[in-house]
């Protein structure tokens, strides 16, 4: 895959011109445009999801790719060499999406408030998960720049996203952690705070002890402790990352919880701490 991108002579890059949403979450198509080969094709999340996280990587050229016939089999091929680039080309795309970085000279933490819009999450005992995602996502900066970190949100308004797009805003952030914050839903007596992280980081994995340690020890439910699994944006985030679900909807009384402000505040008072907590037990980066 990585040698297949050197199809591209010198500048070529491939654009993202705009996302289709489909009608299933959280699937998203992408229509992108090569102005050497003057043709748009569409990549869907499913297809970028086979990448493995990368930088953002250098277009570099290669005489052997230029002269080639224009054709629909370059097309075809093209648009399997272009995933690395297309990483790439929604990062440039949705630069402006994001919210930018808070000012300070700490470390970055991206934050992503899970759902959004018609994508509701969870909707039980009357709360709807999108929201209260977002309220905790939205304390959680607050009192992260208060430590004197910086923040990059992948949403700061009742929108959504795809699950690529959140990946590609944390990975054009230059974020040491990632965090998405989410609330659960089961059958009604089930009850408490589960942390995930990507089985295979170790990182990932420290993160998500820490921050299901300040959570759990802040709003005082019932630990499920934290899990390995491949969840798309644990996944495809180029930084150490967890997903937070903090209680669960469908529990009457954790609904009743996290319907209160002050309750919100210290499921983000756990997640501050939780962040600063793993970030003191690293080394700085350079
Ligand atoms: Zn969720």
């Amino acid at each position: 895959m990585v040698g297949d991108r050197l199809a591209f002579a010198r500048g070529e890059s491939v654009v993202v011109e705009r996302a289709v949403p489909n009608a299933e979450r959280p699937q998203f198509r992408y229509v992108t445009y090569s102005p050497r080969l003057n043709l748009r094709f569409q990549l869907s999340d499913a297809e970028i999801r086979r990448l493995e996280p990368a930088p953002v990587p250098a277009v570099r050229p290669v005489g052997a790719a230029r002269g080639l016939p224009k054709g629909f089999w370059i097309a075809v091929a093209s648009a399997a060499s272009a995933l690395v680039l297309v990483t790439a080309g929604v990062v440039a795309w949705i630069a402006t999406r994001g919210t930018p970085g808070s000012p300070g000279t700490g470390e970055v933490v991206c934050i992503d408030p899970g759902h959004g819009a018609r994508d509701t999450g969870a909707l039980e005992n009357g709360v709807a998960e999108k929201d209260v995602n977002l309220d905790i996502a939205l304390r959680a900066r607050r009192l992260l720049e208060e430590k004197g970190y910086r923040v990059v949100l992948t949403r700061d308004s009742d929108t959504n996203p795809s699950l690529a797009e959140r990946c590609a805003i944390a990975n054009g952030s230059g974020a040491s952690v990632f965090v998405s914050i989410h609330n659960n839903a089961r059958p009604p007596d089930v009850r408490g705070t589960t942390t995930y992280h990507f089985r295979d980081s170790t990182d990932g994995r420290l993160l998500a002890v820490y921050l299901q340690q300040e959570v759990v020890r802040s709003i005082e439910r019932p630990d499920r402790g934290t899990r390995g699994s491949r969840l798309y944006v644990v996944a495809n985030v180029s930084m150490p990352a967890a997903l937070l679900e903090a209680v669960f909807l469908t529990d009457p009384d954790e609904a009743a919880l996290i319907k209160d402000p002050d309750f919100r505040e210290r499921v983000a008072e756990g997640v501050a701490a939780g962040v600063e907590a793993y970030l003191k037990s690293v080394p700085e980066p350079e």
